[in-house]
């Protein structure tokens, strides 16, 4: 039988390693998807990068039921929450005593929504005649939008770079993915049928074909939640009537990332620390407290920098998005309070 430990890194830190038993492995080494998607290439970002904190990724919707008996005790341990009840959507107005979070240090307030188009192969997977696919459903659903939603699509490959920068300051640009994104298979053919819809206000973004098909963004400078989660929720609610998107009753909105499913929603604030640097066990034990996660400055495994932290809701299944927002608010106070 093989031995995990010369599979994954001995380093490995992550939660497919930590489940995944040799008679796990055994059982699913030689399945495939329809689509011909494999253990192999679920679990090769892990095995490239010993500090991946899932080590996972799903290849198609498809991924979720053939290989569940090592995707659900990832899931379970990441999201906190057991994946045999019905995953409920919820987007109205979440209730926050004090919505407005406009206190000095926060600098900008983003939700984000991961979605991907019903019977199609995820970025893991997917080909280029498909990508070109989504491409074309998601900017036509995109360019219907009316009002402040209303705006244009701007293909990576063609962007020129007095766009790119502009894009890049006001956090609205995706490059090519990270070193976990690019052993998964999300980097193939890039920058080919990769996008950003953006709105004239820059207030509401679409990316394609990023890490799934889409990822739907509401921000704002400063912290007006309440509008700008009543943005994302308009443009949600019409978004479902023009697309059908990936779901599944138990686990919601289906992902490349297990760490996405349900909502698929990181609600979070841009907050300026000045005393970071003193400050960081306080930050990371009230984040713990509030099931909060931290991020750098320019996102996942970035670094933190001028005392700018990302701070979201970590937990995106078992809980609606309304809760997503209540709970991202909750936390934020304290980390203020605390900090302040
Ligand atoms: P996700 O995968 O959830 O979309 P990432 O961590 O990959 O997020 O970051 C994506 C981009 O979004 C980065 O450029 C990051 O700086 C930006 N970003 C994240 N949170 C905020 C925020 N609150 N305000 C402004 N930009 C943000
Ligand atoms: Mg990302």
């Amino acid at each position: 039988m093989i031995d995990i430990n010369t599979l994954f890194p001995k380093t490995a830190v992550s939660l497919v390693k930590e489940h995944l038993t040799p008679a796990l492995f055994n059982a699913l080494k030689g399945k495939q998807t329809k689509n011909d998607y494999s253990l192999e290439q679920a679990i090769r970002s892990g095995i490239r990068n010993p500090d991946s904190s899932i080590g996972i990724y799903a290849g198609d919707a498809e991924s979720y039921q053939l290989f569940s008996k090592i995707f659900i005790p990832v899931i379970e341990a990441y999201h906190g929450c057991p994946t045999n009840r019905i995953h409920r959507s919820d987007l109205t107005k979440a209730s926050l005593s004090d919505s407005d979070l406009s206190c000095g240090h926060i600098q900008s307030f983003r939700i984000r929504v991961a979605r991907n188009i019903a019977n199609l192969p995820f970025p893991p997977l997917i080909d280029s005649a498909t990508r070109v696919k989504v491409e074309e459903q998601a900017v036509n659903a995109l360019l219907e939008l009316k009002g402040d939603l209303g705006g244009s699509y701007h293909a990576l490959g063609e962007l020129t770079d007095a766009k790119r920068k502009n894009l890049a300051q006001k956090h609205l640009l995706f490059e090519t993915g990270d070193r976990f994104m690019e052993a998964a298979g999300i980097n193939r053919d890039w920058p080919e049928s990769r996008g950003i819809f953006v709105s004239k206000d820059e207030k509401f973004a679409v990316w394609i074909n990023e890490e799934d098909h889409l990822r739907i963004i509401s921000m704002d400078k400063g912290g007006d939640i309440a509008g700008t989660y009543d943005r994302l929720a308009r443009a949600l609610t019409f978004l479902e009537k023009r697309l059908k998107f990936a779901h599944d009753p138990n686990l919601g909105y289906l992902t490349s990332c297990p760490s996405n499913l349900g909502t698929g929603m990181r609600a979070g604030v841009h907050l300026r620390l000045p005393n970071f640097l003193t400050q960081q066990e306080l930050l990371h034990g009230t984040a713990k407290e509030y099931n909060l996660q931290i991020r750098g400055s320019h996102g996942e495994k970035t670094e933190v920098l001028d005392g700018i932290v990302d701070i979201s809701n970590r937990q995106r299944l078992g809980i609606t998005e309304k809760q997503c927002i209540e709970t991202l608010h909750r936390g934020v106070c304290a980390i203020i309070k605390k900090t302040g």
